[in-house]
């Protein structure tokens, strides 16, 4: 079938008969490639059984791939002058709804109850505003157990970071914050020049593929949480100068003992394991200083 809405001159007659622009203030920088949309479908992996979560449709380019390709597509979309548009710009198709919401405000598993059991999988879809692509992660992933997996696209550098390794440059607590639910991988990149404004960073698609069961268990996921961003506070500082205006150095030079771990350790060096099993020891020994 032929789409429609993924091009260039869609996207310009659009905007221009609706009198509209691209918000900035909103992230909205429209995909104008088709050959980029087929991939996240790829990637996606979406099937008639599947339910697709989308955050920002925007003018419904990956959305009307979405509609072909999944059972249901579930949209959210923060800009209600687009609305109209989408709702016109996909009346072809019969299987979405569009919600004029903040996605950061969205109570998300009460608004799935109503497709419970309709669908076997649940998987979010999405090309993100970029200004408040952590919050929408972190939130979701610490929100909902029932999205099973995620693909996204994000800016370049955020990607780097999320799928970062241990004892790499992009590793930092977001790395772990992800890694501790999520297998995550980088899909494909993807030039700034496909977009419509055209943004000044280049981006990527990256999936997250949900453990079933986590790999690690932090018993207290706060502390366990807090403590990641505390360990990444100065980069250039070791794990204990980050660590010491939390904790006293008594519990964190015993805790560095108890693994087997050398003093002058850097955050960067330690696996997320290892990140776990502090938490835990400072859950079990250790207060605030
Ligand atoms: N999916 C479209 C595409 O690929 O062409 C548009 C993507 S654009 C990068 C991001 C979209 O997210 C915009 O449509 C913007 O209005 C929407 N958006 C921004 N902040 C949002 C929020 N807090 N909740 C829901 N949607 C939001």
């Amino acid at each position: 079938m032929q789409n429609k809405i993924g091009n260039k001159s869609f996207i310009d007659k659009t905007l221009n008969d609706n009198n509209l622009y691209a918000k900035k203030k909103f992230g909205q920088n429209f995909l104008k490639d088709q050959n980029i949309l087929s991939k996240i479908i790829e990637a996606a992996n979406l099937d008639k059984d599947t339910l697709a979560i989308e955050i920002g449709p925007g003018l419904g380019s990956l959305t009307e791939r979405l509609c072909e390709s999944a059972g249901f597509v579930l949209a959210y979309e923060i800009d209600i002058d687009l609305i109209p548009i989408l709702n016109e710009n996909l009346k072809e198709h019969n299987n979405f709804k569009i919600v004029n919401k903040d996605i950061l405000e969205v109570d998300i598993n009460k608004d799935l109850l109503e497709y419970e059991g309709k669908y076997k999988n649940i998987v979010l879809v999405a090309n993100l505003p970029y200004y408040i692509t952590t919050p929408i992660i972190l939130g979701l992933l610490e929100n909902t157990k029932k999205i099973k997996k995620y693909v996204m696209m994000v800016q370049l550098e955020v990607a780097d970071r999320i799928c970062g390794k241990p004892k790499t440059k992009d590793y930092n607590a977001l790395s772990i914050a992800i890694g501790y639910r999520a297998n995550a991988y980088k899909n494909f990149n993807v030039p700034r020049t496909v977009f419509i404004p055209e943004p000044n960073v280049d981006s990527a698609v990256i999936s997250l593929d949900l453990y079933e069961k986590p790999q690690y268990i932090a018993k207290n996921e706060d502390l366990f949480f807090k403590l990641i961003r505390e360990s990444f506070n100065q980069r250039r500082k070791t794990l204990i100068n980050n660590l010491s205006k939390a904790y006293s150095k008594e519990l964190i030079n015993n805790m560095l003992n108890e693994f087997n771990i050398k003093q002058n350790v850097r955050s960067e060096e330690l696996d997320i394991k290892t990140f776990v099993d502090f938490s835990n020891y400072i859950s079990e020994n250790g207060d605030k200083k």
